[in-house]
């Protein structure tokens, strides 16, 4: 039988994601079956927020209650201009993509996809990072992200990227021609590509590295897609383990649930809502 009651209702949480555009987010999906799976009356929403509107948008969302945020491109950085304080993770990577109430009407600024990186890393396909040496393809917000948590952990980073420079401000540089990324992907206990390649293309695109990798080795890939990226099925075909993006996402979102709701992340649920969008 249907639930007779109303919702949302008066008391019923608001949290939401933020971004410029943000129509393509599967945070909603994913975080709104995890409310109804505990039976928590909150609604998650998806909020285009333009670039000249961040600060005053995130100070009014606060100032209205609202119980947390996600943050997505291009506001990470921005974000920070409206926030009250910062965690260890923001003032290391620089960015923020989870704000938290501080209990005085504002917001805290968080990073959880550096724990999110990791806790896919080692429920999917567990390595002993001290000492390791990982190739990190990309240097933009989420290679950050994937740096610091790595060095958290003791691994070797370097990093290839299509901007040398940003690489070079990242860790120890790679070349980004076809032979060098295979070279020090060969090298690699890890390699993670953290650019935005591969969405869009049915092949495993010519920039990321493959030839070096078989088995024994990891490959990462941050970019997500229904039935997997063709870059993480070639990888996977050459032998190597392999995580996928969407593995990130659910534990980037279940550390920020967490601290919104206090509540433990009803994982399962939400594996199943990104499947139902995905
Ligand atoms: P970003 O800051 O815009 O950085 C984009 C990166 O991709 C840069 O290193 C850029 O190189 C590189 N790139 C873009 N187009 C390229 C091309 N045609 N050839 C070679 N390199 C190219 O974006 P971001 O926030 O780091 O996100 C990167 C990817 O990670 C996105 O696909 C995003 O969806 C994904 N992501 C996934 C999760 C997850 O939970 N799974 C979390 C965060 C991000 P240049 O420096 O040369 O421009």
């Amino acid at each position: 039988m249907a639930d007779p009651r109303p919702w949302p209702d008066a008391a019923t949480r608001l949290a939401a994601v933020i971004g410029w555009p943000v129509g393509h987010s599967l945070s909603p999906a994913m975080h709104n079956a995890a409310f109804r799976a505990l039976g928590l009356n909150w609604a998650y929403l998806a909020l285009p927020v333009p670039p000249d509107r961040v600060v005053e948008s995130v100070r009014g969302l606060a100032g209205a209650g609202c119980g947390g945020l996600n943050v997505t491109i291009p506001h990470k950085v921005a974000v920070l201009g409206a926030c009250s304080a910062v965690s260890p993770a923001v003032a290391a990577i620089g960015a923020a993509n989870t704000l938290v109430p501080d209990g005085a009407g504002g917001f805290r600024a968080d990073n959880t996809d550096a724990a999110g990186f990791l806790r896919a890393l080692d429920e999917c396909a567990p390595l002993h990072l001290d000492g390791a040496e990982v190739l990190l393809v990309g240097a933009g917000g989420a290679a950050r992200a994937v740096a610091f948590a790595l060095r958290g952990r003791g691994a070797r980073v370097r990093v290839a990227n299509r901007t040398p420079a940003r690489a070079a401000e990242l860790g120890d540089p790679v070349g980004f021609s076809p032979a060098d990324l295979d070279r020090a992907a060969g090298r690699a206990a890890l390699v993670v590509n953290a650019t935005s390649l591969g969405l869009g293309r049915d092949d495993a695109p010519p920039e990321l590295p493959l030839a070096g990798l078989g088995p024994g080795q990891v490959a990462y890939d941050l970019v997500y897609r229904p039935g997997g990226t063709p870059w993480l099925a070639a990888c996977a075909a050459r032998g190597a383990r392999t995580v996928d993006g969407l593995e990130m996402l659910l534990h980037q979102g279940a550390a920020a649930f967490a601290q919104w709701t206090g509540a433990e992340p009803p994982l399962a649920a939400m594996r199943a809502g990104l499947a139902v969008r995905t």
